[in-house]
């Protein structure tokens, strides 16, 4: 009679097998019915199965096992929860909920810790063959363009950098993959305790290698991958990233003098639109409102947009924007509505729908312009950190920031799990093996 309750994860071809191997005596069929104890293992577990001729109980597994008895199962359990970025307490929860028996915190965290190492090693790997695609796009050549970002595991809004850990990618221009990735952690939660009861800690994969501050974990780590691809002989000779970095001058000091740096498009505009920002806050302009800076912001992301590669147009482009919105359209170009159709034009975007009027802040936008419009070189040669981007919300996908991971393996783990989907694609889940 078969006696246990729930729902099973099951290898259905593995226990099928079992059972039609028979009895391990008198080799009769098995039949689950016959079942008369179970004992678990994590998720797999192993049947007690009565033979109705000779009475002997064979013991029957629902499940592959590799090396010294660890369930497949297990470790793929391992793989799915840094994948799928949910923690311990939601995974119970949704045993509880199947009514799957649940799994012991020990053995998730062995599980984890083994398929970690084999996710890193599948995310190294993926990194060399995109250092290789991206040579080949490169022409053979070995001075690439890379674009360099990091982010920090810790719930941003400002404080970011009171985060424990934090990760960095170079992505090749041409591939669009992850070429090198690092991380720092500052926090070893074995460590701490051991340190905290004054005794020796057990042997463990310490992955704490950071004492400085949060912020210098960036250009610590965007330096160490310059490095490392120098070593290989690749010269990252143009450098995508932040304008407010200071990676750029340490990697100049300790790789490549000549290295160059291309501001990332995103961020410029942010920066643009904090300098109209500050404007309204010093002199509280009356017609530089919400709609008006806008207004401003899309003129000036649409201007960099329609002339990369093209200086003096994006120069000439800019010194319009201002103007445009005086109602002076003389020097416009092409993208000015007005210029189509002057009868019926209505400057719609502005406040009120009328062209702004004060001088004073006629001239404090222009001073704005002329600072970016002398810059129209190094402006209409933009690269993009948005493959950085896409990265980071990889990241936050297996990591979300509300989860307290810092200070274990698991964040290395699952970072590793982003590059590896990043530079893969959801299917390298089942690179890991079955
Ligand atoms: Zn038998
Ligand atoms: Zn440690
Ligand atoms: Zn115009």
């Amino acid at each position: 009679m078969y006696h246990s309750k729930g729902r099973r994860v099951v290898e259905l071809g593995v226990l099928a097998a079992h059972l039609q191997k028979g009895c391990k005596k008198c080799g009769a069929v098995l039949h689950l019915w016959d079942c008369i104890q179970e004992r678990h293992y994590g998720l797999g577990s192993i049947l007690y199965i009565k033979c109705t001729i000779c009475s002997y109980i064979s013991n029957i597994p629902i499940g592959k096992r590799h090396e010294k008895n660890i369930w497949d199962m297990n470790t793929k359990l391992g793989a799915g929860i840094a994948n799928s970025g949910i923690g311990f307490s939601v995974l119970q929860m949704l045993f509880a909920s199947l009514n799957i028996p649940g799994v012991a915190a020990g053995t998730v965290k062995k599980r984890d810790r083994e398929a970690g190492k084999a996710i890193e090693s599948v995310a190294q790997k993926s990194c060399n063959d995109a250092l290789d695609e991206e040579l080949k796009m490169n022409d053979g050549k070995v001075e690439i363009r890379v674009a360099a970002d990091a982010g920090w595991q810790t719930r941003s809004s400002g404080r970011k950098y009171n985060s424990y850990s934090g990760h960095s990618v170079l992505i090749g221009d041409k591939s669009g993959k992850i070429l090198r990735y690092d991380y720092r952690c500052r926090k070893c939660r074995l460590c701490e305790n051991a340190k905290r009861k004054g005794i020796q800690p057990i042997d463990h994969d310490c992955r704490k290698n950071w004492d400085g501050s949060a912020k210098a974990m960036e250009p610590d780590m965007i330096v160490g991958m310059l490095k490392d691809l120098e070593k290989e002989n690749i010269h990252p000779h143009e450098l995508v990233m932040d304008d407010d970095s200071t990676a750029i001058s340490r990697a100049r000091k300790k790789c490549d003098q000549t290295i160059t740096k291309f501001s990332d498009r995103n961020h410029l505009k942010k920066t643009f639109s904090n300098k109209l920002y500050d404007l309204q806050r010093v002199k509280k302009y009356q017609q530089l409102r919400g709609k008006t800076i806008t207004h401003l912001k899309k003129c000036f992301s649409y201007v960099l947009a329609q002339h990369q590669k093209k200086p003096e147009e994006l120069k000439k482009s800019l010194l319009c924007i201002i103007p445009h919105m005086y109602g002076d359209h003389l020097a416009c170009p092409s993208w000015c509505k007005y210029k189509r159709n002057p009868a019926n034009y209505i400057p719609r975007n502005l406040p009120y729908s009328r062209y702004l009027t004060c001088l004073e802040l006629k001239k404090d936008l222009e001073a704005i312009i002329q600072t970016y419009a002398q810059q129209a070189e190094k402006l209409s040669d933009l690269g993009s950190t948005q493959a950085c981007e896409s990265f980071n919300h990889i990241v936050a996908s297996k990591h979300p920031k509300n989860l307290y991971l810092s200070g274990s393996e698991s964040t290395s783990f699952r970072i590793a799990a982003a590059v590896a989907q990043k530079n893969i694609g959801k299917s390298y889940i089942q690179e890991l093996g079955q």
